[in-house]
């Protein structure tokens, strides 16, 4: 099995990234499930996480799997198919430069997430000013544009309260880009957070 797609806050190659619980996302190569994970950086190795049942809920497929991988990240396949890596359509057109960054890149960006941005004015290629938007289940919230295009943040109450993905995946083509490949289209289970990011 190999993960392809490979993002941190939904960047390919990130660097900098300011924040204290950075999501890692992949996909698995031809619907494959995951059985577990081990995440390696230049500097350290997470090594192969291991005994509580609150990590073992972070992984999908059966323990028994999960202990036959190997300890060390040395003696793991690593990625190298690199040709199958599927970019991801952000919204608005990247090839842009960020100074030419227009309210109506933003306006587009925020359909395709199916949500609308309420805001009448910006100021072209201002990433750091706030502005409004509501997401597809109607939560108003700010965000500047560099948090929602290149952050990869979206709705924080929708991100607060649980992880309903399927339910999203339905109503926002960006999220449903990383959600179909795996999953079937009726699965609509919520799960409720027991520990949000925003509380810790
Ligand atoms: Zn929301």
């Amino acid at each position: 099995m190999k993960a392809i797609n490979l993002r941190t806050e939904y960047l390919v190659n990130p660097v900098g990234i300011d924040l204290q619980h950075p999501r890692l996302m992949w996909v698995c190569e031809e619907g494959v499930k995951q059985t577990a994970y081990q995440i390696v950086t230049e500097k350290c190795d997470s090594g192969k996480v291991s005994g509580s049942s609150m990590h073992i809920d972070a992984y999908w497929g059966s323990r028994r799997r999960w202990e036959a991988l190997p300890e060390k990240a040395s003696q793991m396949d690593h990625f190298t198919d690199w040709d199958k890596v599927v970019p991801i359509d952000h919204g608005y057109d990247e090839s842009k430069p960020e100074s030419e960054l227009t309210l109506a890149d933003l306006q587009g960006a925020a359909k395709f997430r199916g949500g609308e941005c309420l805001s009448e004015t910006m100021e072209k290629g201002d990433w750091q000013g706030k502005q409004t938007f509501r997401c597809a289940f109607g939560h108003p919230f700010e965000a500047s544009p560099s948090l929602v295009l290149e952050g990869g943040h979206w709705c924080p109450e929708c991100e607060r309260r649980s992880w309903n993905y399927g339910a999203r995946a339905k109503v926002d083509p960006f999220f449903a880009q990383v959600w179909n490949p795996l999953h079937d289209p009726d699965e609509t289970r919520e799960y409720a957070k027991e520990v949000s990011e925003l509380d810790v």
